[in-house]
């Protein structure tokens, strides 16, 4: 089993649907055999036509989805096609079910990107096998998909991910909506010289312990500010001793203020730097950026004019947070 994420969103592949298994298959029956046999290996939605089928994949993102070959309309070899083609689906396990035995179905139904191949009459000991085996399959690579954006030290988001994502929302933002997209970049204050004084595993202890406040505060900020967390925000470990966070929806005011926030909630952890120049305990600066999304502008400047108003909040002393005043 995953680790349930402590302060952090799941991913597209969240926890609830990871054991969903999606049957396609025109025949009732077939799909009330197969039901009976999977009632223990997880949830089973099903659907009698591919189109349907594809749908539900989009909007349930099953781990593992059984697909008959034979079915009017659309043919499974070509839902499978179009389910590998789209993004939203492209990582859903595929079976093939299929009445045809021989080389040929079988390359047919890998060329269309099925892992593996079911033949009819079911022989139920191996279809039980092969659904396990592929659920396991994938359950670890939903499991490797996750870590890979996780950074590992502090357990935020990483640097490539938050690469991504401020691309996606920045193109989102200017397509759907034209509303402001904010940034807040962090930096804990005078931490070359706690690593001199505390020592580098001390140093560790205390980045985690503010990523793991500033996540906390990012999560309680936005579920005060708005009834449901807003989609796109995500905190990440920026580098060193840096953080950042992707605030949809925001305008400077309002991400300024959660700017603040940020440094009270650290000063709040009260966690002693003797060595600091600014307090006698931990502190950050923050710099805070908000940009409406244009054709003109792009995801690199929001990140300059957020470290401009951070090198601004170092210069004016520290332990506060700086809003650009920039477009
Ligand atoms: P300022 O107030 O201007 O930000 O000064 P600073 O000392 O915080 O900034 P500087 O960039 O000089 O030093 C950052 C330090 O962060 C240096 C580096 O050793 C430390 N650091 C970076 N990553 C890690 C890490 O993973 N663990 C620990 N313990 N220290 C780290
Ligand atoms: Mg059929
Ligand atoms: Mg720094
Ligand atoms: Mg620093």
């Amino acid at each position: 089993m995953l680790a349930k994420d402590r302060v952090i969103r799941p991913d597209r592949f969240s926890l609830e649907s990871r054991d969903l298994i999606l049957v396609i298959d025109d025949s009732t029956d077939t799909i009330r055999l197969l039901s009976g046999m999977l009632k223990d290996q997880g949830q089973i939605l099903f659907a009698t036509i591919g189109e349907m089928g594809i749908r539900l994949a989009q909007s349930q993102q099953p781990l593992l989805i059984l697909l008959d070959v034979e079915m009017s309309g659309m043919n499974g070899y070509e839902v499978c096609a179009a389910l590998k083609g789209d993004p939203a689906t492209k990582d859903c396990a595929v079976i093939i079910i299929t009445a045809h035995t021989g080389m040929d179905s079988e390359i047919r139904a890998l060329e269309a990107g099925a892992v593996d191949f079911i033949t009819k009459p079911f022989n139920p000991p191996v279809v039980l096998a092969r659904v396990q085996t592929h659920l396991r399959l994938q359950q670890q690579t939903v499991m490797m998909r996750q870590l890979a954006k996780r950074d590992g030290l502090t357990g935020l988001y990483n640097r490539r991910c938050f690469d991504e994502a401020l691309t996606e929302e920045f193109e989102r933002h200017h397509r759907r909506q034209h509303l402001p997209l904010a940034l807040a970049l962090i930096d804990i204050d005078h931490f070359k010289a706690y690593n001199d004084h505390y020592g580098h595993p001390q140093g560790d202890v205390c980045l985690q312990r503010v990523a793991t406040a500033t996540a906390t505060a990012t999560a309680t900020a936005t579920a005060i500010d708005t009834v449901a967390r807003r989609p796109g925000e995500l905190v990440a470990r920026y580098g060193g001793e840096e953080f950042v966070i992707i605030l949809p929806q925001s305008d400077a005011h309002g991400a300024g203020r959660f700017g603040e926030r940020l440094c009270e909630v650290v000063w709040k952890l009260q966690l002693a730097h003797q060595a600091s120049a600014t307090a006698a305990m931990v502190t950050i600066s923050v710099g805070v950026a908000s940009l409406v999304s244009t054709v003109e502008s792009n995801s690199l400047q929001l990140i300059a004019l957020a470290d401009q108003a951070l090198y601004q909040a170092k210069a004016a002393g520290r332990n506060r947070a700086i809003v650009s005043t920039r477009p």
